[in-house]
Protein backbone atom coordinates (compact mmCIF):
# COMPACT_ATOMS: atom_id res chain seq x y z
CA UNK A 1 0.00 0.00 0.00
CA UNK A 2 1.23 3.55 -0.62
CA UNK A 3 2.06 5.83 2.14
CA UNK A 4 2.22 9.65 2.96
CA UNK A 5 5.68 10.95 2.64
CA UNK A 6 4.96 13.04 5.82
CA UNK A 7 4.06 10.42 8.43
CA UNK A 8 5.27 6.85 6.19
CA UNK A 9 1.36 5.31 7.25
CA UNK A 10 -1.39 5.19 4.96
CA UNK A 11 -3.60 8.06 5.20
CA UNK A 12 -7.43 8.46 4.06
CA UNK A 13 -9.19 11.06 4.21
CA UNK A 14 -12.75 10.77 5.33
CA UNK A 15 -15.05 13.02 4.09
CA UNK A 16 -18.64 12.98 5.81
CA UNK A 17 -21.66 14.85 4.31
CA UNK A 18 -24.80 16.12 5.33
CA UNK A 19 -26.99 13.54 6.31
CA UNK A 20 -24.04 12.07 8.18
CA UNK A 21 -23.57 14.22 10.68
CA UNK A 22 -27.12 15.17 10.64
CA UNK A 23 -27.61 13.47 14.68
CA UNK A 24 -25.96 12.36 17.34
CA UNK A 25 -26.84 8.38 15.77
CA UNK A 26 -25.71 9.26 12.78
CA UNK A 27 -22.16 11.05 13.61
CA UNK A 28 -21.48 8.07 16.07
CA UNK A 29 -21.84 5.51 12.70
CA UNK A 30 -19.03 7.80 11.39
CA UNK A 31 -17.15 7.51 14.23
CA UNK A 32 -17.25 3.84 14.08
CA UNK A 33 -15.99 3.68 10.66
CA UNK A 34 -13.36 5.93 11.44
CA UNK A 35 -12.60 3.56 14.68
CA UNK A 36 -12.45 0.81 12.28
CA UNK A 37 -9.70 1.99 10.05
CA UNK A 38 -6.76 3.57 11.58
CA UNK A 39 -5.58 4.89 8.36
CA UNK A 40 -8.59 7.22 8.79
CA UNK A 41 -6.67 10.05 10.39
CA UNK A 42 -8.27 13.37 8.53
CA UNK A 43 -12.03 13.96 9.03
CA UNK A 44 -13.69 16.71 6.95
CA UNK A 45 -17.52 17.18 7.77
CA UNK A 46 -20.19 19.15 5.84
CA UNK A 47 -22.82 21.11 7.80
CA UNK A 48 -25.34 18.88 9.73
CA UNK A 49 -28.00 18.40 7.05
CA UNK A 50 -30.53 21.56 6.62
CA UNK A 51 -28.08 23.89 8.50
CA UNK A 52 -26.32 25.13 5.45
CA UNK A 53 -30.03 25.95 3.85
CA UNK A 54 -31.12 27.87 6.77
CA UNK A 55 -27.53 29.54 6.39
CA UNK A 56 -28.38 30.57 2.58
CA UNK A 57 -31.88 32.13 3.75
CA UNK A 58 -29.74 33.96 6.93
CA UNK A 59 -27.58 35.34 4.37
CA UNK A 60 -30.20 37.05 2.13
CA UNK A 61 -31.13 40.75 2.08
CA UNK A 62 -34.76 40.65 2.82
CA UNK A 63 -34.60 38.95 6.09
CA UNK A 64 -36.49 40.09 9.12
CA UNK A 65 -35.40 40.46 12.35
CA UNK A 66 -37.50 37.92 13.75
CA UNK A 67 -36.89 35.87 11.04
CA UNK A 68 -33.34 35.89 11.80
CA UNK A 69 -33.85 35.04 15.18
CA UNK A 70 -36.51 32.06 14.09
CA UNK A 71 -33.73 30.40 12.09
CA UNK A 72 -30.94 31.29 14.35
CA UNK A 73 -32.91 29.23 16.86
CA UNK A 74 -33.87 26.57 14.00
CA UNK A 75 -30.07 25.84 13.85
CA UNK A 76 -29.29 25.71 17.72
CA UNK A 77 -32.23 23.31 18.09
CA UNK A 78 -30.47 20.48 15.48
CA UNK A 79 -27.09 21.05 16.86
CA UNK A 80 -28.62 21.22 20.57
CA UNK A 81 -30.28 17.70 19.74
CA UNK A 82 -26.98 16.64 19.22
CA UNK A 83 -25.11 18.06 22.35
CA UNK A 84 -27.85 16.69 24.53
CA UNK A 85 -26.58 13.36 24.44
CA UNK A 86 -23.23 14.03 25.80
CA UNK A 87 -22.76 14.00 29.66
CA UNK A 88 -23.45 16.52 31.62
CA UNK A 89 -19.98 18.34 31.78
CA UNK A 90 -19.12 18.13 28.04
CA UNK A 91 -22.51 19.01 26.77
CA UNK A 92 -22.16 21.89 29.12
CA UNK A 93 -18.72 23.16 27.31
CA UNK A 94 -20.03 22.30 23.71
CA UNK A 95 -23.24 24.43 24.58
CA UNK A 96 -21.05 27.50 25.46
CA UNK A 97 -19.18 27.14 22.65
CA UNK A 98 -22.43 26.65 20.79
CA UNK A 99 -23.69 30.24 22.33
CA UNK A 100 -21.12 32.17 21.44
CA UNK A 101 -20.62 31.05 17.44
CA UNK A 102 -24.79 31.42 17.14
CA UNK A 103 -24.26 35.14 19.02
CA UNK A 104 -21.53 35.73 16.57
CA UNK A 105 -23.60 34.56 13.67
CA UNK A 106 -26.33 36.81 14.90
CA UNK A 107 -23.94 39.89 14.89
CA UNK A 108 -23.16 38.84 11.26
CA UNK A 109 -26.57 38.59 10.01
CA UNK A 110 -27.60 42.02 11.29
CA UNK A 111 -25.08 43.61 9.93
CA UNK A 112 -26.11 41.59 6.42
CA UNK A 113 -29.64 42.61 6.68
CA UNK A 114 -28.41 46.50 7.29
CA UNK A 115 -26.04 46.46 4.33
CA UNK A 116 -25.48 43.47 2.42
CA UNK A 117 -22.34 42.25 0.91
CA UNK A 118 -21.34 38.95 -0.44
CA UNK A 119 -18.52 38.83 1.96
CA UNK A 120 -21.02 38.64 4.93
CA UNK A 121 -22.78 36.03 2.75
CA UNK A 122 -19.75 33.72 3.04
CA UNK A 123 -18.56 34.18 6.48
CA UNK A 124 -22.62 33.09 7.27
CA UNK A 125 -22.44 29.99 5.01
CA UNK A 126 -19.26 28.98 7.70
CA UNK A 127 -21.16 28.61 10.28
CA UNK A 128 -22.59 25.24 9.65
CA UNK A 129 -19.24 23.21 9.12
CA UNK A 130 -17.75 25.25 12.12
CA UNK A 131 -20.22 23.52 14.66
CA UNK A 132 -20.51 20.70 13.51
CA UNK A 133 -16.50 19.93 13.34
CA UNK A 134 -16.86 20.75 16.76
CA UNK A 135 -19.52 18.71 17.74
CA UNK A 136 -18.13 15.61 15.52
CA UNK A 137 -14.43 15.87 17.17
CA UNK A 138 -16.04 15.34 20.62
CA UNK A 139 -18.38 12.51 19.00
CA UNK A 140 -14.95 10.60 18.02
CA UNK A 141 -13.77 10.95 21.71
CA UNK A 142 -16.80 9.59 23.32
CA UNK A 143 -15.85 6.67 20.48
CA UNK A 144 -12.62 6.15 22.52
CA UNK A 145 -10.96 7.75 19.13
CA UNK A 146 -8.53 10.84 20.02
CA UNK A 147 -10.41 13.44 17.62
CA UNK A 148 -9.07 16.88 17.94
CA UNK A 149 -10.64 20.26 15.79
CA UNK A 150 -8.72 21.63 13.24
CA UNK A 151 -9.51 25.33 12.03
CA UNK A 152 -8.97 24.79 8.00
CA UNK A 153 -8.95 28.30 7.48
CA UNK A 154 -5.86 28.05 8.67
CA UNK A 155 -4.32 25.98 5.16
CA UNK A 156 -7.00 26.62 2.93
CA UNK A 157 -6.11 29.94 1.39
CA UNK A 158 -8.25 31.26 -1.30
CA UNK A 159 -8.86 34.07 -3.58
CA UNK A 160 -11.54 36.68 -2.64
CA UNK A 161 -14.13 35.22 -4.78
CA UNK A 162 -16.97 34.84 -2.73
CA UNK A 163 -19.18 32.53 -3.23
CA UNK A 164 -16.95 30.13 -5.41
CA UNK A 165 -13.60 30.88 -4.16
CA UNK A 166 -10.64 29.48 -5.97
CA UNK A 167 -8.09 27.42 -3.77
CA UNK A 168 -4.55 28.14 -3.53
CA UNK A 169 -3.20 24.50 -3.97
CA UNK A 170 0.15 25.51 -3.85
CA UNK A 171 -0.35 27.04 -0.42
CA UNK A 172 -2.17 24.63 0.25
CA UNK A 173 0.30 21.85 0.25
CA UNK A 174 3.00 23.87 2.43
CA UNK A 175 0.85 24.52 4.99
CA UNK A 176 -0.79 21.19 5.24
CA UNK A 177 3.09 20.17 5.38
CA UNK A 178 3.81 22.19 8.00
CA UNK A 179 0.52 22.70 10.28
CA UNK A 180 -1.46 19.70 9.63
CA UNK A 181 0.93 16.55 8.78
CA UNK A 182 2.45 16.77 11.99
CA UNK A 183 -0.74 16.76 14.22
CA UNK A 184 -2.10 13.52 12.11
CA UNK A 185 0.72 11.45 13.55
CA UNK A 186 -1.63 10.19 17.17
CA UNK A 187 -4.58 12.00 16.82
CA UNK A 188 -7.81 11.92 14.55
CA UNK A 189 -7.99 15.27 12.77
CA UNK A 190 -11.96 16.76 12.29
CA UNK A 191 -11.68 19.56 10.17
CA UNK A 192 -14.18 21.70 8.25
CA UNK A 193 -15.16 21.37 4.37
CA UNK A 194 -16.29 23.82 1.92
CA UNK A 195 -14.98 26.99 3.57
CA UNK A 196 -11.48 28.82 3.06
CA UNK A 197 -10.08 32.27 3.89
CA UNK A 198 -8.88 35.10 1.61
CA UNK A 199 -5.53 37.00 2.19
CA UNK A 200 -7.33 39.42 4.31
CA UNK A 201 -8.32 36.89 6.57
CA UNK A 202 -12.40 37.07 4.92
CA UNK A 203 -13.51 34.06 5.24
CA UNK A 204 -14.97 31.89 1.78
CA UNK A 205 -16.57 29.64 0.50
CA UNK A 206 -16.39 26.72 -1.96
CA UNK A 207 -19.69 26.55 -4.03
CA UNK A 208 -22.98 24.55 -2.23
CA UNK A 209 -21.70 20.89 -2.02
CA UNK A 210 -18.00 21.90 -1.55
CA UNK A 211 -16.58 19.89 1.40
CA UNK A 212 -16.32 17.17 -1.62
CA UNK A 213 -13.77 18.80 -3.24
CA UNK A 214 -12.35 20.52 0.15
CA UNK A 215 -11.95 16.86 1.01
CA UNK A 216 -9.84 15.99 -2.30
CA UNK A 217 -7.95 18.55 -2.05
CA UNK A 218 -6.72 18.44 1.51
CA UNK A 219 -5.72 14.54 0.13
CA UNK A 220 -3.72 16.38 -2.58
CA UNK A 221 -2.12 18.49 -0.32
CA UNK A 222 -1.60 15.61 2.23
CA UNK A 223 -0.39 13.27 -0.41
CA UNK A 224 -3.16 10.76 1.21
CA UNK A 225 -3.04 7.46 0.38
CA UNK A 226 -7.24 7.31 0.04
CA UNK A 227 -10.01 9.72 -0.35
CA UNK A 228 -13.22 8.21 1.43
CA UNK A 229 -16.58 10.43 0.77
CA UNK A 230 -19.75 8.94 2.99
CA UNK A 231 -22.64 10.05 1.91
CA UNK A 232 -26.36 8.54 2.69
CA UNK A 233 -26.43 6.22 -0.53
CA UNK A 234 -24.37 2.57 -1.37
CA UNK A 235 -21.85 4.29 -3.73
CA UNK A 236 -22.14 6.07 -7.10
CA UNK A 237 -25.16 4.40 -9.11
CA UNK A 238 -26.55 4.26 -12.72
CA UNK A 239 -28.30 7.26 -12.17
CA UNK A 240 -29.66 9.36 -9.16
CA UNK A 241 -31.31 6.74 -7.08
CA UNK A 242 -34.20 9.51 -6.19
CA UNK A 243 -35.33 9.23 -9.11
CA UNK A 244 -35.69 5.42 -10.53
CA UNK A 245 -35.22 2.67 -7.46
CA UNK A 246 -33.89 0.60 -10.78
CA UNK A 247 -30.40 2.64 -10.10
CA UNK A 248 -27.86 0.50 -9.18
CA UNK A 249 -24.55 0.79 -7.12
CA UNK A 250 -21.31 0.49 -9.83
CA UNK A 251 -18.72 -1.27 -8.34
CA UNK A 252 -15.88 0.25 -10.21
CA UNK A 253 -15.30 3.46 -12.25
CA UNK A 254 -12.53 5.13 -13.82
CA UNK A 255 -11.98 8.99 -12.95
CA UNK A 256 -12.65 10.19 -16.06
CA UNK A 257 -16.03 8.31 -16.21
CA UNK A 258 -17.13 10.24 -12.52
CA UNK A 259 -15.44 13.16 -13.46
CA UNK A 260 -18.12 13.56 -16.32
CA UNK A 261 -20.97 12.06 -14.26
CA UNK A 262 -20.16 15.13 -11.10
CA UNK A 263 -19.98 17.52 -14.02
CA UNK A 264 -22.99 17.04 -15.28
CA UNK A 265 -25.20 17.18 -12.19
CA UNK A 266 -25.10 14.03 -10.32
CA UNK A 267 -25.15 15.40 -6.85
CA UNK A 268 -23.43 12.34 -5.05
CA UNK A 269 -20.38 14.43 -5.66
CA UNK A 270 -19.51 18.17 -6.42
CA UNK A 271 -18.03 18.86 -9.76
CA UNK A 272 -14.54 19.60 -9.23
CA UNK A 273 -13.73 17.01 -6.68
CA UNK A 274 -11.70 14.66 -9.00
CA UNK A 275 -9.50 17.35 -10.70
CA UNK A 276 -7.21 17.03 -7.15
CA UNK A 277 -7.62 13.18 -6.97
CA UNK A 278 -6.77 12.84 -10.86
CA UNK A 279 -3.95 15.23 -10.52
CA UNK A 280 -2.29 12.56 -7.92
CA UNK A 281 -4.06 9.38 -8.96
CA UNK A 282 -5.62 9.02 -5.11
CA UNK A 283 -8.15 6.56 -5.39
CA UNK A 284 -11.39 7.62 -4.23
CA UNK A 285 -14.55 5.50 -2.45
CA UNK A 286 -17.84 6.42 -2.14
CA UNK A 287 -19.92 4.43 0.29
CA UNK A 288 -22.74 4.92 2.73
CA UNK A 289 -22.08 6.17 6.55
CA UNK A 290 -25.72 4.03 7.14
CA UNK A 291 -24.44 1.01 5.88
CA UNK A 292 -20.42 0.52 5.39
CA UNK A 293 -20.83 -3.34 5.36
CA UNK A 294 -22.70 -2.97 1.76
CA UNK A 295 -19.42 -1.77 0.25
CA UNK A 296 -19.48 0.92 -2.50
CA UNK A 297 -17.71 2.65 -5.83
CA UNK A 298 -14.09 2.88 -6.49
CA UNK A 299 -12.89 5.13 -8.57
CA UNK A 300 -9.59 5.08 -9.70
CA UNK A 301 -7.45 5.61 -12.80
CA UNK A 302 -8.25 2.26 -14.67
CA UNK A 303 -10.86 -0.23 -14.13
CA UNK A 304 -11.53 -3.47 -15.93
CA UNK A 305 -14.20 -2.78 -17.57
CA UNK A 306 -15.40 0.21 -19.92
CA UNK A 307 -18.83 -0.79 -20.86
CA UNK A 308 -21.00 1.88 -23.71
CA UNK A 309 -23.37 2.93 -21.08
CA UNK A 310 -21.86 3.90 -17.57
CA UNK A 311 -24.95 6.12 -15.96
CA UNK A 312 -26.77 8.74 -17.00
CA UNK A 313 -27.02 11.97 -14.67
CA UNK A 314 -29.11 15.09 -14.71
CA UNK A 315 -28.74 18.70 -14.18
CA UNK A 316 -32.05 20.75 -13.69
CA UNK A 317 -32.57 24.55 -14.02
CA UNK A 318 -30.54 25.26 -16.92
CA UNK A 319 -30.94 28.17 -19.69
CA UNK A 320 -31.03 28.21 -23.19
CA UNK A 321 -29.49 31.39 -24.83
CA UNK A 322 -30.32 31.13 -28.77
CA UNK A 323 -28.81 34.09 -30.50
CA UNK A 324 -29.46 34.93 -34.41
CA UNK A 325 -27.62 37.26 -36.88
CA UNK A 326 -28.03 36.77 -40.93
CA UNK A 327 -25.00 38.69 -40.47
CA UNK A 328 -23.46 35.52 -39.48
CA UNK A 329 -24.02 33.77 -42.40
CA UNK A 330 -20.63 32.87 -44.46
CA UNK A 331 -19.23 35.76 -42.18
CA UNK A 332 -16.63 35.29 -39.65
CA UNK A 333 -15.96 36.54 -36.08
CA UNK A 334 -19.42 36.76 -34.83
CA UNK A 335 -18.92 33.37 -32.39
CA UNK A 336 -15.95 35.50 -31.13
CA UNK A 337 -17.79 38.36 -30.54
CA UNK A 338 -21.01 36.63 -28.98
CA UNK A 339 -18.21 34.55 -26.46
CA UNK A 340 -16.23 37.90 -25.73
CA UNK A 341 -19.15 39.34 -23.95
CA UNK A 342 -20.43 35.89 -22.19
CA UNK A 343 -16.28 36.18 -21.25
CA UNK A 344 -16.65 39.32 -20.15
CA UNK A 345 -19.29 38.31 -17.54
CA UNK A 346 -17.66 35.13 -16.58
CA UNK A 347 -20.32 32.72 -17.90
CA UNK A 348 -19.34 29.32 -18.36
CA UNK A 349 -21.23 27.96 -21.75
CA UNK A 350 -22.29 23.91 -20.83
CA UNK A 351 -23.15 23.12 -24.11
CA UNK A 352 -23.14 23.94 -28.08
CA UNK A 353 -24.76 23.90 -31.53
CA UNK A 354 -25.00 25.94 -34.35
CA UNK A 355 -26.69 26.88 -37.64
CA UNK A 356 -26.11 28.69 -40.96
CA UNK A 357 -27.38 32.23 -39.06
CA UNK A 358 -28.19 30.99 -35.03
CA UNK A 359 -26.15 29.34 -31.94
CA UNK A 360 -27.80 27.80 -29.51
CA UNK A 361 -25.91 27.99 -25.61
CA UNK A 362 -26.83 26.04 -22.46
CA UNK A 363 -25.56 27.72 -19.32
CA UNK A 364 -26.00 26.08 -15.96
CA UNK A 365 -27.58 27.53 -12.68
CA UNK A 366 -25.39 26.92 -10.13
CA UNK A 367 -27.24 25.19 -7.41
CA UNK A 368 -28.06 27.62 -4.25
CA UNK A 369 -28.17 30.46 -6.49
CA UNK A 370 -31.31 32.28 -6.69
CA UNK A 371 -31.25 34.22 -9.72
CA UNK A 372 -30.33 33.27 -13.70
CA UNK A 373 -26.96 34.02 -14.60
CA UNK A 374 -28.24 35.05 -17.80
CA UNK A 375 -29.09 38.57 -16.64
CA UNK A 376 -30.52 41.87 -18.37
CA UNK A 377 -27.30 42.83 -18.66
CA UNK A 378 -26.13 40.17 -20.38
CA UNK A 379 -28.80 39.78 -22.50
CA UNK A 380 -28.66 43.44 -23.35
CA UNK A 381 -25.48 43.62 -24.40
CA UNK A 382 -25.91 40.58 -26.88
CA UNK A 383 -28.88 42.67 -28.40
CA UNK A 384 -26.24 45.07 -29.88
CA UNK A 385 -24.89 42.05 -31.77
CA UNK A 386 -28.10 39.70 -32.81
CA UNK A 387 -31.51 38.42 -31.86
CA UNK A 388 -31.37 37.13 -28.46
CA UNK A 389 -34.00 34.71 -26.89
CA UNK A 390 -33.72 32.94 -23.35
CA UNK A 391 -35.33 29.74 -22.80
CA UNK A 392 -35.14 28.58 -18.61
CA UNK A 393 -37.18 25.45 -17.46
CA UNK A 394 -34.53 22.78 -18.87
CA UNK A 395 -33.32 20.09 -17.84
CA UNK A 396 -29.95 18.22 -19.23
CA UNK A 397 -29.80 15.21 -19.38
CA UNK A 398 -26.55 13.50 -20.25
CA UNK A 399 -25.86 9.72 -21.12
CA UNK A 400 -21.85 8.91 -19.78
CA UNK A 401 -20.11 6.22 -21.15
CA UNK A 402 -17.39 5.03 -23.36
CA UNK A 403 -16.76 4.98 -27.10
CA UNK A 404 -19.70 6.99 -27.66
CA UNK A 405 -18.71 8.98 -30.85
CA UNK A 406 -17.35 5.20 -32.09
CA UNK A 407 -20.07 2.49 -31.21
CA UNK A 408 -22.95 2.20 -33.61
CA UNK A 409 -26.71 2.50 -33.18
CA UNK A 410 -26.24 5.01 -30.28
CA UNK A 411 -28.69 7.80 -31.68
CA UNK A 412 -31.05 4.61 -32.16
CA UNK A 413 -30.94 3.39 -28.82
CA UNK A 414 -31.24 6.61 -26.84
CA UNK A 415 -33.78 8.38 -28.91
CA UNK A 416 -36.19 5.90 -29.97
CA UNK A 417 -36.92 5.21 -26.32
CA UNK A 418 -37.62 9.06 -26.38
CA UNK A 419 -40.09 9.40 -28.79
CA UNK A 420 -43.03 11.30 -26.87
CA UNK A 421 -40.70 13.25 -25.36
CA UNK A 422 -39.48 16.88 -26.77
CA UNK A 423 -35.73 16.84 -27.24
CA UNK A 424 -35.05 20.37 -27.00
CA UNK A 425 -31.46 20.03 -28.02
CA UNK A 426 -28.87 17.51 -28.85
CA UNK A 427 -25.00 17.71 -28.58
CA UNK A 428 -22.79 14.85 -29.31
CA UNK A 429 -19.17 14.26 -31.05
CA UNK A 430 -17.02 16.44 -28.69
CA UNK A 431 -16.56 14.16 -26.07
CA UNK A 432 -16.77 9.87 -26.36
CA UNK A 433 -17.93 9.86 -23.22
CA UNK A 434 -21.03 11.61 -22.75
CA UNK A 435 -24.08 12.43 -25.18
CA UNK A 436 -25.80 15.21 -23.70
CA UNK A 437 -29.52 16.81 -24.80
CA UNK A 438 -31.88 19.10 -23.37
CA UNK A 439 -35.17 18.27 -22.46
CA UNK A 440 -38.38 20.60 -20.73
CA UNK A 441 -38.38 20.12 -16.62
CA UNK A 442 -41.62 18.77 -16.68
CA UNK A 443 -40.49 15.70 -19.04
CA UNK A 444 -36.80 15.35 -17.28
CA UNK A 445 -37.55 12.54 -14.81
CA UNK A 446 -39.78 10.42 -17.09
CA UNK A 447 -36.62 10.96 -19.56
CA UNK A 448 -34.39 9.40 -17.05
CA UNK A 449 -36.14 6.81 -15.89
CA UNK A 450 -37.38 5.64 -19.75
CA UNK A 451 -33.30 6.00 -20.23
CA UNK A 452 -32.50 3.98 -17.59
CA UNK A 453 -34.84 0.72 -18.78
CA UNK A 454 -33.62 1.17 -22.26
CA UNK A 455 -29.89 1.17 -21.84
CA UNK A 456 -29.22 -0.61 -18.19
CA UNK A 457 -32.28 -3.11 -17.62
P1 LIG B 1 -23.81 14.61 1.05
O1 LIG B 1 -24.61 15.50 1.93
O2 LIG B 1 -23.34 13.37 1.71
O3 LIG B 1 -22.71 15.35 0.34
P2 LIG B 1 -25.47 14.79 -1.32
O4 LIG B 1 -26.93 14.95 -1.06
O5 LIG B 1 -24.69 15.96 -1.73
O6 LIG B 1 -24.83 14.08 -0.04
O7 LIG B 1 -25.25 13.64 -2.43
C1 LIG B 1 -25.87 12.39 -2.26
C2 LIG B 1 -27.11 12.31 -3.14
O8 LIG B 1 -26.70 12.40 -4.50
C3 LIG B 1 -27.84 11.02 -3.08
O9 LIG B 1 -28.77 10.98 -2.00
C4 LIG B 1 -28.53 10.92 -4.44
O10 LIG B 1 -29.88 11.30 -4.39
C5 LIG B 1 -27.80 11.96 -5.27
N1 LIG B 1 -27.30 11.40 -6.54
C6 LIG B 1 -27.41 12.01 -7.74
N2 LIG B 1 -26.91 11.24 -8.71
C7 LIG B 1 -26.44 10.12 -8.12
C8 LIG B 1 -25.80 8.95 -8.60
N3 LIG B 1 -25.52 8.78 -9.89
N4 LIG B 1 -25.45 7.99 -7.71
C9 LIG B 1 -25.73 8.15 -6.40
N5 LIG B 1 -26.35 9.23 -5.88
C10 LIG B 1 -26.69 10.22 -6.72
N1 LIG C 1 -22.58 22.49 3.72
C1 LIG C 1 -22.31 22.88 2.38
C2 LIG C 1 -23.56 22.73 1.52
O1 LIG C 1 -24.60 22.30 2.02
C3 LIG C 1 -21.15 22.12 1.77
C4 LIG C 1 -21.35 20.63 1.65
O2 LIG C 1 -22.24 20.04 2.28
O3 LIG C 1 -20.59 20.02 0.90
O4 LIG C 1 -23.53 23.08 0.39
MG1 LIG D 1 -22.75 16.65 -1.34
Amino acid sequence: MNSNITTNLPLTIAKFGGTSVADYDAMMRCANIIKNDTSNRLVVVSASAGVTNHLVRLGQSDVSLAEQADIISQIKAIQLNITQHFSADIERALNTEIESLLEALSVLALAQSKQYNLQHSDAILSFGEQLSSRIFAQVLRVADVAGEYFNVQEVMKTNSLFGKAVVDVAQLRELCQSELAPKLVNKVIVTQGFIGQDAQGNTTTLGRGGSDYSAALLAEALSGTNLAIWTDVVGIFTTDPRITDQARSIAEISFGEAAEMATFGAKILHPATLIPAMRCNIPVFVGSSKEPEKGGTQIKKKVDSNPTYRSIALRREQTLVTVKSPAMLHASGFLANVFAILAKHELSVDLITTSEISVALTFDNPVGSTQSQITSAVVEELEQLCEVSVEHGLSLVAVIGNGLTRAKGIGQSIFDTLNDINVRLICHGASANNLCFLVNEADANTTVEKLHKALFA
